[in-house]
């Protein structure tokens, strides 16, 4: 199927990119990697009256690192922070939960920041997000303000940003010195979105666990360390919500919750 039709704007600089969604309000959408917009309005399930292209503004594709944080442009695509070797060496979970990102043509272009607002309940990058403690930073013709991972998931599709603003980077906070980490997941066919999926950060008197696919959006449980085997699961079980869909029953996203759950932390140590 093809989309509706739309009007598409193609802004040169961020000044310009923030006006016309000023002025568009809420008939314009955002467009970046495209890799979760287009299918959904080719399949008629998203019909927005207008489409702002950001890839054509300058200045947003870094990946920067400093003693606190890895900062990602809104044009860095999955594949660029993947790869990118200061990245991977301050903040190793990063790699680890992007190589299960969809597949690779899809992460050349998709981006991470498109990945966060798109806000998908089975999608890794959220789920390290809140682990390593994040924020977005979001733009608008009126100014710019900061929203913090634990505020920015509000439902399943749905993040805190409003009409006419820009997400123009996101930071990951660097774990402690000494930290482990691993992302671990189950999806029907490698590539697919995960049925569900765990990230872990095990650093010195403390481990957190994100599980993604169980919930609304990721769910963040930190655990006591050492963690008791029937404690952990207690935790979990409270935390997460599954449910029944096409893919998967809510029983067995529980059971995957906790066997990967108990995988990440092994794999982590
Ligand atoms: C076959 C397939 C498999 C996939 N598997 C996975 C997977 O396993 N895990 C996973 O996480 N993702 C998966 N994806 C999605 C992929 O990661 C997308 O790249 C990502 O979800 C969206 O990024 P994008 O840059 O393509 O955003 P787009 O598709 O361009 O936009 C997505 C949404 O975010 C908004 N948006 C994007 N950027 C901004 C911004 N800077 N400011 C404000 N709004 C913005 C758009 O308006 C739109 O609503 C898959 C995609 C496909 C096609």
């Amino acid at each position: 199927m093809k989309p509706p039709p739309f009007a598409y704007h193609r802004p040169r600089s961020l000044e310009e990119a923030l006006d016309v969604l000023a002025g568009l309000g809420g008939e314009g959408k955002v467009l970046a990697g495209g890799q979760s917009l287009v299918p959904l309005m080719s399949m008629r399930l998203s019909a927005p009256p207008a489409l702002v292209d950001v890839n054509h503004v300058p200045g947003l594709d870094a990946v920067e690192v400093d003693d606190v944080v890895v900062r990602v442009g809104a044009l860095a695509r999955h594949s660029r922070v993947e790869h990118d070797q200061a990245a991977y060496a301050a903040v190793p979970l990063l790699r680890q939960a992007l190589r299960l990102v969809a597949h690779p043509t899809i992460r050349n272009r998709g981006t991470t920041v498109g990945s966060l607002v798109h806000g998908d309940p089975a999608a890794e990058m959220p789920a390290v997000l809140c682990l390593l403690d994040g924020s977005v930073t979001l733009r608008s013709a009126d100014g710019s303000r900061e929203v913090a991972a634990a505020d920015f998931f509000t439902g399943p599709m749905e993040t805190a940003v409003r009409v006419g603003e820009l997400a123009v980077a996101t930071t990951f906070r660097r774990p402690p010195a000494g930290s482990r980490s691993a992302f671990v997941e189950v999806s029907r066919r490698h590539g697919d979105y995960a049925i569900c999926g765990v990230g872990a950060v095990v650093s010195e008197g403390s481990a957190t666990v994100a599980l993604i696919g169980v919930g609304a959006g990721p769910v963040l449980v930190p655990l006591p360390e050492p963690a008791d085997a029937d404690a952990v699961a207690g935790l979990v079980d409270a935390a997460i919500d599954p449910e029944d869909d096409i893919h998967a029953s809510a029983d067995y996203r529980r059971h995957l919750a906790h066997v990967l759950v108990r995988r990440a932390l092994v794999e982590a140590a």
